[in-house]
């Protein structure tokens, strides 16, 4: 009884130790199916999103469904950061949610697209 219960423990711990750092789950997956498989997954899991996401709007489908769909493209997004350049990505989304910071205020670029005066960023995050 007491193994059964420790064993029980063991793979608690080993199945939060794989949700913690998940690549190693996306890497199972991409091992097992090939990256061109989940590749047309990816795209069968954005497909649904839209689905649910144009039910929604019609009043069709519960929050559930498109939360559902939003979490399937975000495990299929972590394998595919797993296939391509990680690096290129994260500084791909840095610039993005730069400009995306100063279109809805939080920070003022200079022309160049650096950061613009210490005051000027002050005056931003105050507004
Ligand atoms: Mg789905």
């Amino acid at each position: 009884m007491k193994n059964k219960q420790k064993l029980q423990q063991e793979q608690e711990s080993t199945l939060n130790d794989l949700l913690s750092n998940p690549d190693l789950i996306y890497k199972g997956a991409i091992n097992k199916w090939g990256h061109h498989l989940q590749l047309d997954m990816l795209v069968e899991e954005c497909a649904e999103l839209i689905a649910s996401v144009n039910r929604l709007r019609r009043g069709r489908t519960k929050d559930e469904a498109v939360i559902e769909e939003l979490a399937d493209v975000d495990i299929l997004i972590g394998q595919m950061r797993l296939v391509f350049d990680q690096a290129e990505i994260d500084e791909i989304k840095r610039k993005k949610l730069t400009r995306l910071a100063e279109r809805v205020g939080l920070i003022r670029l200079s022309f160049k697209g650096r950061l613009a005066s210490p005051a000027a960023n002050c005056e931003a995050r105050r507004n």
